[in-house]
């Protein structure tokens, strides 16, 4: 089975409406269309509306960075992935700084995969260890849980839609990150968690790519390891031509 290389650009809450029309101008001018990379950005969720009519998908998708999981109701301030459906191909779900900094639990993400496959938009699942967690040598559990909690109720035909992004939290905007030679123990895990549940053929897949201060100079040694399908990009994304290198590295055709 191909899987398809992925890389994403999470901008988080960077780039005004302006400044990210802009952005992917240059972008579609720079970036080659070749089939076999899938090229995805993030922007701010307000900016989604306005730049779903601007983009070419063929050379550029988007995701939003967040969901709610109900479709409508009494929930001031929420944006539902019903809403998102026909905008969006992608939405991040269970980034570490929902988790952490907006206290988002196993129930909310679980939820919010649910809601993102009901309305047909691919969930990219984030799952990592913290710092704490990795000194305790506690990564293979953590991520052994947050697979069973995001993915659970959900079948192996819908697996198949679900990219899960390893992201180290020590790792996210540190300028520290993981070894590219210890990546290929989480993908074991990863897989057979997958395995575990859904079976050989799902864990083969679905798509793992790796997050955490990934940079020019480090992409092409993540995306020789093999068995990882691509890369989330935070800051490094933010920047048009350095986005476009990596985008490049990523290319073998
Ligand atoms: C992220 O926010 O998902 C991320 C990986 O950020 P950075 O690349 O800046 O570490």
């Amino acid at each position: 089975m191909t899987r398809k290389t992925l890389i994403i650009g999470n901008w988080k809450m960077n780039l005004t409406m302006h400044e990210a029309s802009l952005y992917l101008h240059k972008l579609m001018e720079q970036l080659p269309v070749r089939r076999d990379v899938e090229v995805v950005v993030a922007p701010t969720m307000l900016t989604l509306q306005s730049l779903s009519l601007q983009i070419k998908r063929r050379i550029v998708k988007l995701a939003a960075q967040n969901c709610y999981w109900r479709d409508h109701g009494p929930y001031t301030g929420e944006v539902p992935a019903s809403h998102l459906h026909g905008m969006v191909d992608y939405v991040i779900i269970g980034h570490s700084e929902r988790r952490h900094i907006f206290m988002e639990s196993d129930k909310d993400i679980r939820f919010k995969v649910q809601a993102a496959l009901r309305n047909r938009l691919q969930p990219i699942l984030c799952i990592g260890e913290t710092a704490h967690e990795r000194t305790l040598g506690e990564t293979r559990e953590v991520l052994q849980d947050q697979i069973v909690n995001g993915l659970a109720n959900i079948t192996a035909e819908e697996i198949d839609h679900v990219v899960i992004a390893y992201e180290p939290v020590w790792a996210i905007g540190s300028g520290e990150y993981a070894q590219p030679s210890d990546l290929a123990k989480v993908l074991k895990v990863i897989r057979q968690q997958i395995t575990h549940l859904f079976g050989k053929e799902a864990a083969e897949a679905v798509r793992v790519v790796y997050g955490g201060s990934v940079s020019v100079d480090n992409a092409s040694d993540y995306l020789a390891v093999a068995g990882l399908d691509g890369l989330l990009i935070g800051g490094a994304s933010l920047d048009a031509y350095q986005f476009t290198e990596i985008v490049k590295k990523a290319h073998k055709e």
